[in-house]
């Protein structure tokens, strides 16, 4: 139920966005996933409809959602770079195998459209 809970937080800081900004409907939510993260857009959807279904600022809010490259740091050369697999067996740069990767969030809303 990984997905219920961080849905319940984007619903609450969407519900927060509208009031400051006295929105009276949003159209389209923006978000930016992290691949490291799992967290599956289906289910966040899925979520997003059944808490909202009386929500009339949500409701009908189409939602995008945006991977975001992983980033890792060489503690060796210092190096950042982005990777696509997971999977790597060392620093792209110096092959180092002294890498971390950088935490970010999860899940980010980037945009709200109304
Ligand atoms: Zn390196």
């Amino acid at each position: 139920m990984h997905e219920y809970s961080i849905t319940c937080s984007i619903l609450n800081i969407l519900n927060k966005v509208a009031k400051e900004n006295k929105i009276k409907k949003i159209k389209k939510v923006n978000f930016e996933i992290s691949s490291i993260a799992h967290i599956e857009p289906d289910s966040v959807e899925f979520y997003y409809r059944f808490l909202t279904k009386d929500n009339n600022i949500l409701k009908s809010a189409k939602l995008k959602f945006k991977k975001k490259k992983i980033q890792i740091k060489c503690e060796d050369c210092k190096e950042i770079s982005d990777i696509e697999d997971f999977f790597i067996s060392g620093c792209p740069k110096c092959s180092g195998r002294n890498i971390k990767f950088i935490n970010d969030d999860e899940i980010k809303i980037i945009s709200v459209e109304k």
